[in-house]
C-alpha cells in the first residue's frame, strides 16, 4: 500500500505501563501509578452516583452538537455556545486543528519538549514543524515570533507546559498575541488549567474578543479525574469554532461521556478540594528536590519534573520495582529528570521512600 512516507519515520504512542503489568512482572502487590497525571482523587461523587443507573438510551447516536454540555460550558465560561466545540479528549481537537489548517504548504511552531500530539498531528498532515527549544522550561516567545513567516499555520502553546509544568506569564501571552498576524490560529492547550495557582494568572477566555485567531483546549481527564471518558473542549470565535465543526466527526463524543462531564462539571467544589491538596502536595516535592539537592520546575500542573541522580530510565525502572510508575525524561527530551504526577499525601510518602532509598544506596 502507498501510505503517507512519513509514516515510516513513526511510530504508534506508547502509554505509560499499566498497573497490572507492573504487577505481574514484578510480582507486586500494591502499585502506585504516577506516570500520567492522572486524577489520584478519582472524580466528583455525584459522578460516582450517576454511574450507578445513568439513564440513557444507548441505541441512540448521541446528539450531534451535544447542546446540554456546551450549553453549561458556554455559560460558566461566559461565551456564547456557538464560541464551544466539543471533542472526543482535547487530543481530538488537536487533530482536528491540523486536519483544518495543515498541509504540506505549510509549517507550525511549537515549543519543545511539549505535548508530542502537536508535532505528531502535523507530520501526519505534511506540514514543516518548527520546534523552539525551552528555555529554562519556558517558552522562547520571542523565538517564536522570530519563525513565522507567510507559511506559518498554526502556533501552539501548552500553558502549563506539559512535561515541564512552567507556567508562560499572561502578560507575556497577550503581548504575543498582538503581535502573531491574525490569519494565524494561535492554539494555548490549558489541559492542566484547573490546578494553576498562581495569582497573577489571567484567565485567557476574557481575551477572545481581542483575538479571533486564538482557540483555547481545556479537558476533562485531568483535574476533572474523567480521563476514561475522553471529554475535551475548545473555546474561541464563532469563525474559529464553525471551520472547525466542518472537520469535527458528527459523533466524536459519546452520550455517557457527555452525561457524566455534565455532572463532573457541577461539582467545582471537587475541582477547588483537588487544586488546593494538589498545591499543598506539590511543595512538598519542593521540599523532597532541596532536601536532595535535586532540581524541580516550578509546576503550576497537577506533575513535576524533577531531577534524579542517575539516569532516568534506571530511576525509572528501580521505581517500578518499588511499585511506583513514573515517565522516564529519556522519552520526554528531558534526560536526567523524571515527571511525577503529584499523588495523595500517602501515595507521595511512599514516593519520596522509595527514591531516596535509590539514592541512598547509589550513595
Ligand atoms: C493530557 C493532555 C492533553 C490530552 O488530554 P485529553 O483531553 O485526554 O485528550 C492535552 N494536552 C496536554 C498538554 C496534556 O497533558
Amino acid at each position: 500500500m502507498n501510505w503517507k512516507p512519513v509514516l515510516a519515520t513513526m511510530k504508534p504512542y506508547k502509554p505509560g505501563r499499566s498497573i497490572e503489568d507492573v504487577q505481574k512482572e514484578y510480582n507486586l502487590g500494591e502499585i502506585v501509578k504516577l506516570a500520567s497525571n492522572e486524577n489520584p482523587y478519582g472524580c466528583a461523587p455525584s459522578v460516582r452516583r450517576l454511574l450507578e443507573s445513568p439513564q440513557l438510551e444507548y441505541e441512540m447516536y448521541p446528539d450531534t452538537s451535544s447542546p446540554s454540555l456546551k450549553t453549561m460550558l458556554a455559560k460558566s465560561l461566559g461565551v456564547q455556545e456557538k464560541c464551544v466545540i466539543l471533542g472526543n479528549g482535547s487530543d481530538d481537537l488537536i487533530t482536528i486543528i491540523s486536519r483544518s489548517l495543515l498541509n504540506g504548504d505549510t509549517n507550525t511552531i511549537m515549543p519543545s519538549p511539549s505535548f508530542p500530539q502537536y508535532a505528531h498531528n502535523a507530520r501526519i498532515e505534511g506540514a514543516e514543524v518548527r520546534e523552539i527549544p525551552l528555555v529554562e522550561g519556558q517558552h522562547d516567545l520571542e523565538r517564536f515570533l522570530k519563525e513565522i513567516d507567510s507559511a506559518t499555520a498554526v502556533i501552539w502553546l501548552c500553558n502549563p507546559n506539559n512535561p515541564t509544568g512552567d507556567l508562560i506569564p499572561s502578560y507575556k501571552i497577550k503581548k504575543f498575541l498582538e503581535t502573531v498576524p491574525k490569519h494565524i490560529l494561535t492554539v494555548l492547550d490549558e489541559a492542566y488549567f484547573e490546578y494553576i495557582t498562581d495569582d497573577s494568572y489571567e484567565n485567557p477566555v476574557n481575551w477572545l474578543s481581542e483575538y479571533p485567531n486564538l482557540i483555547i483546549l481545556r479537558t476533562f481527564s485531568k483535574a476533572y479525574g474523567l480521563a476514561s471518558f475522553r471529554i475535551g473542549y475548545g473555546i474561541a470565535s464563532s469563525e474559529v469554532i464553525s471551520e472547525l465543526n466542518k472537520v469535527r466527526n458528527p459523533f466524536n463524543t459519546g452520550s455517557l461521556s457527555l452525561l457524566v462531564a455534565e455532572t463532573a462539571l457541577e461539582d467545582q467544589s471537587f475541582i477547588e478540594k483537588c487544586r488546593a491538596e494538589n498545591h499543598k502536595q506539590r511543595l512538598r516535592f519542593y521540599e523532597f528536590a532541596k532536601e536532595h539537592s535535586l532540581k524541580v520546575n516550578v509546576s503550576e500542573a497537577n506533575f513535576v519534573l524533577l531531577e534524579v541522580p542517575m539516569d532516568a530510565d534506571e530511576a525509572t525502572d528501580e521505581l517500578m520495582q518499588k511499585g511506583f510508575i513514573v515517565r522516564s525524561g529519556n522519552l520526554l527530551g528531558t534526560p536526567n529528570r523524571i515527571r511525577v504526577t503529584i499523588g495523595t499525601e500517602e501515595q507521595n510518602n511512599g514516593f519520596f521512600t522509595a527514591l531516596e532509598s535509590i539514592i541512598t544506596n547509589r550513595g
